[in-house]
């Protein structure tokens, strides 16, 4: 058995780094850049006005109130040919290039417009007011993406600003996923005594699309040796095979002997984890890495939060593979008795003094129902059977933490 950071480093340490692909950049959200992106332009690019209002002398405007005579106007998109002289001002919408011989804007909200084309400035304006210098966001050449980040909304924009309209990313990983086990049937029918749904097919599908892979949907196999050893064969001519069951003390637990038989090298089959003790990990003969995820349906998702997502990260090229534990203060007391480090399901909400950590209650590894409340996984150490209510806690975020935003005002996930 070993512990859960030791489990992670092997996983990282395994995980290849897949290619480099080039794509159009509006296809690029959630890749990760393989490439630091320089700007081709100073930004902005010419001097512009923040503001709507008059570019004009601050010498001028040293002594208020001033009255400076309207030589014209620039709009956003227009190259001004006129020069702003002494005693002269031009009207400037926002956006629009600075007019030569002005130093400042002042806004028009604070400036009188007489009727005989000039205005009457108040207050003195400073140099550089409402003005952004060419170049102050950036300059040509200057980087303004890193490689290893995984690109957002914002990160098009700049892609966008910039004109990459080509972009290198790493390849997304092939993702196969199956689950096993006698008692699943399809979603679509209703189980016959001792029966159960699959769940777990769809939630490992729906992480590690969520984590950025491209997903391959294998089915279920059934606990004999060749059914397991039929999608083991598919599963492993795809970058990263997650299988689902099988994986502990059980007679019909054969995953494992069935990953030897296709001569996979076990790394890992036991971890100081709950839940997710059995979890086994290893490397298919061509280099793919393969997870058998223990079958309570909570323990999946949690080793796939835990592993396989950093896994997959790694492959895609990030930076930085894991969540940054987030410090919560518990709103009640948090209590997982034994050597293992857990990680429970619990709601974060945010308070004016911090972050508040709120266990959900849980009947345990299986109870999914009440794993859906959760927007993190609260974490007691091995050392720790029980941490107090106001002691801190550490937090890992989940996928959700934002879109259950809307349910953050209330402390009891359950309402
Ligand atoms: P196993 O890891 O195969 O021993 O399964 C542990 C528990 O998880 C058992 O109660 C199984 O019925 C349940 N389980 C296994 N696979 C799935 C699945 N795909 N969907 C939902 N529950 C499952
Ligand atoms: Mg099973």
């Amino acid at each position: 058995v070993i512990s859960v950071d030791e489990t992670l480093a092997i996983v990282i340490e395994n995980a290849p780094r897949l290619e480099i692909e080039e794509v159009d950049f509006e296809q690029t959200l959630g890749r990760v850049l393989a490439e630091d992106v320089a700007s081709d332009l100073d930004l902005p690019p010419f001097d512009r006005s923040s503001v709507d209002g008059f570019a004009l002398r601050s010498r001028d405007v040293e002594r208020v109130p001033a009255w400076l005579r309207l030589v014209g106007t620039v709009g956003a998109g227009e190259a001004p040919a006129f020069e702003v002289g002494e005693g002269e001002a031009a009207q400037v919408m926002t956006g629009a290039p600075v007019p030569r011989g002005a130093d400042a804007i002042e806004m028009v909200e604070r400036v009188t417009l007489l009727p005989d084309f000039r205005i009457e400035v108040k207050e003195n304006v400073a140099r550089g007011q409402n003005v952004a210098p060419r170049g102050q966001e950036a300059t040509t050449g200057q980087a303004v993406l890193r490689a290893g980040t995984r690109l957002d909304a914002a990160g098009l924009a700049v892609l966008a600003t910039v004109g990459k309209v080509r972009v290198r990313v790493g390849r997304q990983p092939k993702v196969a996923v199956a689950a096993t086990g006698n008692e699943l049937v399809a979603p679509s029918e209703k189980p016959g005594p001792g029966r159960i749904r699959n769940s777990n097919g769809f939630s490992l599908a729906a992480q590690a699309r969520s984590a950025g892979a491209s997903v391959t949907y294998l089915g279920v196999a059934v606990d004999d040796q060749d059914s397991i050893a039929e999608v083991v064969q598919r599963g492993l001519r795809h970058d990263v095979l997650l299988l689902s069951g099988g994986v502990s003390m059980g007679l019909l637990d054969l995953v494992e002997d069935v990953l030897l038989r296709f001569d996979v090298k076990i790394l890992v089959n036991a971890v100081a984890l709950k839940p997710g003790k059995p979890l086994v990990f290893g490397v298919g003969p061509a280099g793919a890495l393969v997870f058998g995820l223990p079958g309570n349906p909570v323990s999946t998702a949690v080793t796939f939060e835990l592993f396989v997502r950093s896994a997959l990260a790694r492959m895609e090229g990030c930076e930085r593979v894991t969540r940054p534990y987030l410090t919560a203060t518990l709103t009640a007391p948090l209590s997982s008795k034994g050597p293992r480090r857990a990680y429970l399901p619990g709601w974060l909400t945010a308070s004016p003094q911090g972050l508040a950590a709120t266990p959900v209650a849980t009947r345990g590894s299986a109870d999914i129902v009440a794993f859906s409340k959760a927007n993190a996984l609260l974490v007691v150490p091995e050392e720790h059977d029980r941490l107090e209510a106001g002691s801190p806690v550490a937090a890992w975020p989940l996928d959700n933490f934002f879109f259950k935003e809307d349910r953050w005002a209330l402390a009891d996930p359950v309402g």
